[in-house]
């Protein structure tokens, strides 16, 4: 099955904000920035990214409940959360065996590492703030950054989710640019009228930071990787975000690869949602059915 062509028309309104899967996205690979954000094509799911999503809206949905219940939910319910957002972008079969088999079997993982997480980690879990917006500045970025946190537990550790095939590097958290944008707008919410305009908070507020990464396999399992950030995380951080900012101010939108001492990694096409269309892609239309896992992340 092979997707139409990329057309490179521009449609997009003047920014007015980053978020951080902006920041993401550019930093992973600039060409997919101007695809999603300033081409604005659409791009649809894959059996890993629609995993991704059904786990990230039913634990939204679960913490949002607990939070005035402090229960999670009953199986049976997290399940129906799951399925009503599976169906709602979910292919029908096609007739075609391998892309039939790879729906159902991201549909089977999916529902078993949920299962898995609820039952051996998400008790442990005491929501204080669930979906937290936040919104703060960076120093040479003239657009502020705004977001949602997925989760503040009561301790004030600020806790993503992700969904993988496998774990993730013990290193992520070191430089990933979404858990710091996540650390950052909460500690721009807790200093409040302490930060001043135009910097970032001290490091003084910044909170720990977590991801669980629910690991898709048989059996499921599931890794948490912690950090907390300090001055030196602030200055890369700033320096990082003022550099994608030239870049897309000045609309330097070519592929990852194309950058001087870049490296041709094909796992980054390989979890590009345009890679089906994507002229500059390393992988072919064939090998993405079976990719690796996206971690649904909302748009912000
Ligand atoms: S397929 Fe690869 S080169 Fe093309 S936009 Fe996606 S990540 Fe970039």
């Amino acid at each position: 099955m092979h997707a139409p062509p990329l057309v490179g028309f521009r449609v997009a309104p003047p920014l007015r904000f980053l978020s951080p899967t902006k920041l993401r996205t550019y930093a992973t690979c600039p060409l997919q920035y101007r695809y999603r954000y300033v081409d604005r094509l659409e791009a649809p799911y894959t059996p890993a990214s629609l995993v991704g999503q059904a786990i990230h809206e039913t634990l939204e949905v679960n913490f949002r409940a607990k939070k005035h219940t402090r229960r999670d939910l009953p199986m049976f319910e997290a399940q129906e959360e799951f399925d009503r957002v599976w169906d709602r972008h979910a292919p029908g079969p096609t007739g075609a065996a391998d892309f039939d088999d790879a729906w159902e079997d991201a549909y089977e993982g999916g529902r078993q590492a949920l299962e898995h997480y609820l039952t051996e980690a998400a008790a442990a879990l005491v929501p204080h703030l669930v979906e937290h917006r936040f919104r703060f500045t960076v120093p040479s970025v003239p657009w502020p950054v705004v977001g949602t946190v997925d989760l503040v537990d009561h301790n004030g550790t600020v806790i993503d989710f992700k969904t993988s095939r496998r774990p993730y590097d013990a290193t992520y958290l070191d430089s990933d640019l979404q858990l710091m944008c996540y650390a950052i707008g909460y500690a721009a919410f807790r200093a409040g009228s302490r930060v001043r305009p135009g910097e970032l908070p001290s490091p003084y507020f910044i909170p720990n930071v977590r991801v669980d990464v629910l690991v898709i396999g048989d059996p499921p399992s599931v890794q948490r990787l912690e950090a907390r950030y300090d001055r030196e995380h602030l200055r890369e951080f700033g320096e990082r975000a003022a550099s994608i900012a030239a870049g897309i101010e000045a609309e330097r939108f070519e592929a990852f690869w194309r950058a001087p001492d870049a490296v041709e990694d094909a796992s980054v096409c390989r979890r590009c949602a345009y890679a089906d269309r994507c002229p500059d892609a390393l992988v072919l239309p064939d090998e993405l059915l079976k990719a690796d896992g996206e971690d649904g992340d909302q748009e912000e």
